[in-house]
């Protein structure tokens, strides 16, 4: 969401705006305002050539009023400080806005998984769970996949952290493979969830999402997910871009067959039954639902005047900057904000860390019914707060957020 320098600033933006409409007292907004822990690592690894690297690693708890800091590990070139932190805080208003028992957490390391080996990579996963293990736990913190992290780094978090303590200890991290106490439905939960805040969103507007026309910007997991889910609820799925290209197909694309061109091929470019597509166009098309589930500021206040879409859904983590979000909400477009949009994979990732402290696995049809009853109850709790205070829905889902952390701050009181 990086729209000039900090990105702790363009979240602090817009915590600012709902505190001041909650009339949020100056010192729990102060509380709220400031990251509660922030640690730095060095990490050692010995590369394949014989020579020692050391790493920067970051590990933030935003706030953790809630319960155990929750949020993934990053790893990535850009990585920083101030990046860190103001994902944690992201964290911190998700899991809120979910009403999940957590609190806010990131981490990161400054490296570039590219250019790694799997040896090098998995030296580093450990050094770096090595080099925070105290702050780390299921009472404490509890990781997850995020960019350039996956099942595997994950697999290797939580093998570091059981010898630590001595005992396999699943319930460390979420996003693992099955086999270790992974979830059912974790892979598909935020395309699912996008598909229901989706459906939910056409209703509020007066339509059906049976027979609407949807537009992805995005076919990876969660693009791939939604446009799947979607279609079996009777939505039109007419176009999908991705890095390197895109299709239309004014009847509606068949999207199992594009998963399988996508698989194959890596893009939806050349998909036979359907017309080249740019991003440019996707975001001009006359559709009743918008999704960017690629990369963040995709819509900006050069392209939000084009849009002519009824509903826009954050399945990706900021595409909107604040400028484009002020235009797009003056023009009526009902945009549903990131916080609540994706939530439901957080959702699914809390799912699993309590199947692992029960060491109970629930069905399939189990978590997706759980999921559903989750995001229903976010996204009303969202709606009704935006038409209590006639604010838009992501002022909406701050104010939610901020109320539950204040609230429980409150109650617990100081202590000193
Ligand atoms: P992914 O890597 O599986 O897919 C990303 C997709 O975006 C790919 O189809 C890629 O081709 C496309 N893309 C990349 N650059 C593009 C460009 N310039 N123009 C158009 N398309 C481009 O990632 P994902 O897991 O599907 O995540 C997508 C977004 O959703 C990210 O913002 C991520 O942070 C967010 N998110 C994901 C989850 C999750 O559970 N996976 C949860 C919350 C938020």
């Amino acid at each position: 969401m990086a729209t000039h320098g900090s990105i702790f600033e363009d979240m602090l933006q817009e915590f600012d705006g709902a505190a001041r409409i909650l009339n949020l007292e100056p010192g729990i907004w102060k509380i709220l305002t400031h990251p509660k822990r922030q640690i730095i690592v060095s990490c050692p690894v010995q590369m394949d050539n014989g020579e020692i690297e050391v790493f920067t690693g970051y590990r933030v708890q935003y706030n953790i009023t809630l319960g155990p800091a929750k949020g993934g590990i990053r790893y990535h070139p850009g990585v920083s400080l101030d990046e860190v932190t103001a994902l944690a805080a992201w964290m911190t208003w998700k899991c809120a806005v979910a009403h999940i028992p957590f609190g806010g957490g990131k981490g990161g390391v400054i490296c570039d998984p590219t250019k790694m080996s799997r040896r090098e990579l998995e030296a580093l996963t450990r050094r770096y769970i090595a080099e925070i293990i105290d702050a780390i736990g299921p009472e404490k913190d509890v990781p997850a996949p995020d960019v350039n992290t996956n099942e595997q780094v994950m697999a290797w978090v939580m093998d570091t952290y059981s010898m630590h303590v001595g005992h396999t200890t699943t319930s460390v991290v979420t996003g693992k493979p099955l086999e270790l106490g992974g979830s059912l439905g974790r892979r598909e939960a935020t395309g699912r969830g996008v598909m229901i805040v989706a459906r939910e969103s056409a209703r509020h507007a007066g339509f059906d999402i049976n027979g609407a026309t949807v537009g992805i910007q995005g076919f990876g997991n969660v693009g791939s997910v939604s446009a799947d889910l979607l279609r079996a609820a009777g939505a039109r799925v007419v176009a999908v871009t991705d890095w390197k290209g895109g299709v239309y197909n004014a009847s509606g694309l068949d999207i199992p067959k594009l998963i399988e061109h996508v698989s194959r091929n890596r893009t939806v470019e050349g998909f036979m039954d359907g017309e080249p597509f740019t991003n440019d166009q996707l975001f001009k098309l006359d559709v009743d639902v918008l999704i960017p589930a690629a990369l963040e500021n995709q819509i900006t206040s050069e392209n939000a005047a084009g849009v002519r879409a009824k509903i826009v859904v954050e399945a990706a983590n900021g595409p909107t900057t604040p400028e484009a979000h002020r235009l797009l909400h003056e023009r009526g477009v009902f945009v549903v904000p990131d916080i609540l949009a994706n939530s439901a994979g957080v959702t699914t990732s809390y799912f699993e860390w309590v199947q692992d402290r029960y060491g109970y696995f629930w069905t399939e049809k189990e978590v997706n019914e759980r999921l559903e009853a989750k995001i229903c109850q976010a996204f009303d709790a969202v709606l009704r707060t935006s038409l209590k205070y006639k604010v838009d829905m992501r002022t909406a889902a701050y104010i939610v957020a901020i109320e539950r952390v204040a609230t429980v701050t409150r109650m617990r009181g100081m202590y000193a």
